[in-house]
């Protein structure tokens, strides 16, 4: 096949290793796209590859990780054309990276996220090939492609993974059964996703946000990012009376997110359920739960695991971002160059908010 051009990317190629080297960048055939990257996000699940840990250590290397990624189009495959008017070069888009099967009747709703045949072609999964840790990325059709006309490049590029993840979870905890609109969501963990979550709370709720983590330094930056109150559950383990003792008119807890999701946060998250409330599972730290079966009917606590997020869900957070009023938590910007400090500096705590490439 032609190349189009050589260009750097980065890959995983032994534990805590990463290596920039050209590859060919090949003409896009059929309905393909090639993006250029200007700015890509440096996500926690990048640092289970870079461990070669997780589902990461399923597969061999290299791997590509890198999937927040913000461009504009490069070349356009012959019959892309046709699929999307609006397509253009030098458009400015974001990459919906969670490509399934593109067959099965979740994909054909644009639900890659649940796609129901398991064949995942994420971009910056855990397999070597197309990701955001390089100069360009080749995408399968433009339908997998966003304007990001009118936002800010540093929000733009983390809607792909941590925007849609959190707008997800936000918008499962506001579909409840019954009807107290203005009582209280409960968003565990205040970091880079639960300070979106935060955001996308206070715009489509009229809810009264509550943020709940362990470290003060982490609930200062909750408050300034809009939560009506913080507590930290380490200081204040019963969490429940807190939210009692508000002086607010409703306290019922309509709903809890949990951006964390281990044993601990999970029994926290449980016990500050009422009847009817929503339970909304984000994080994967994992672990195991003994449940009294008997209690799931009683108290009608509605349980929604949340993954990633539907290319429909991406349009509809990128509509509200262009109406303002959602910033960015990027906090640190490197080159391409130094991605193995990007990735070690994540996996060793030192990031506050989300850091990204620049490219
Ligand atoms: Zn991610
Ligand atoms: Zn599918």
């Amino acid at each position: 096949m032609a190349v189009l051009l050589r260009a750097k990317r980065a890959s995983v190629v032994a534990k805590e290793k990463m290596k920039i080297e050209y590859v060919d960048v090949l003409k896009p055939q059929g309905t393909e796209v090639v993006v250029k990257i200007s700015h890509a996000g440096v996500c926690h699940s990048d640092v289970h590859a870079f461990e070669h840990s997780s589902v990461y250590a399923l597969y061999p290397f290299p791997q590509n990780p890198g999937h927040e990624i913000l461009g504009t189009v490069f070349s356009i495959g012959p019959e892309a054309n046709g699929a999307d008017e609006e397509l253009k070069e030098g458009t400015s888009v974001l990459v919906y990276p969670w490509i399934s099967c593109d067959e099965c009747d979740r994909c054909e709703q644009g639900w890659h996220n649940w796609c129901l045949s398991g064949k995942s072609r994420t971009i910056g999964g855990a397999r070597a090939g197309e990701c955001g840790y390089g100069e360009y990325v080749t995408v399968p059709h433009p339908k997998f492609l966003i304007s990001s006309a009118g936002i800010e490049p540093e929000l733009a590029v983390i809607l792909p993974c941590c925007g849609l993840t959190s707008y997800s979870a936000v918008k499962e905890s506001q579909s409840s059964k019954i009807s107290c609109s203005d009582g209280v969501v409960v968003i565990i963990g205040t970091g880079g996703l639960g300070l979106m979550g935060i955001q996308w709370a206070k715009k489509i709720s009229k809810q009264t946000v509550v943020g709940v983590d362990i470290s003060d330094s982490a609930l200062k930056i909750a408050t300034d990012y809009g939560a009506d109150f913080v507590v930290n559950s380490k200081n204040t383990p019963d969490v429940s009376a807190f939210i009692k003792s508000l002086d607010i008119k409703n306290k019922t807890v309509e709903a809890v997110i949990d951006f964390v999701n281990n044993v601990h946060t999970h029994k926290l998250a449980n016990s500050l359920c009422v009847r009817g409330s929503n339970l909304v599972i984000v994080g994967i730290a994992g672990g195991a739960f003994e449940t009294n079966l008997m209690m799931i009917p009683l108290r009608g606590v509605r349980i929604q695991g949340v993954f990633v997020g539907s290319i429909p869900d991406l349009k509809e957070l990128v509509e509200i971002c262009r109406g303002g009023g959602i910033r960015s938590i990027v906090t640190k910007r490197r080159p391409l160059a130094e991605i193995q400090d990007a990735l070690a500096d994540l996996q060793t705590g030192k990031i506050v908010g989300r850091s990204i490439l620049v490219l």
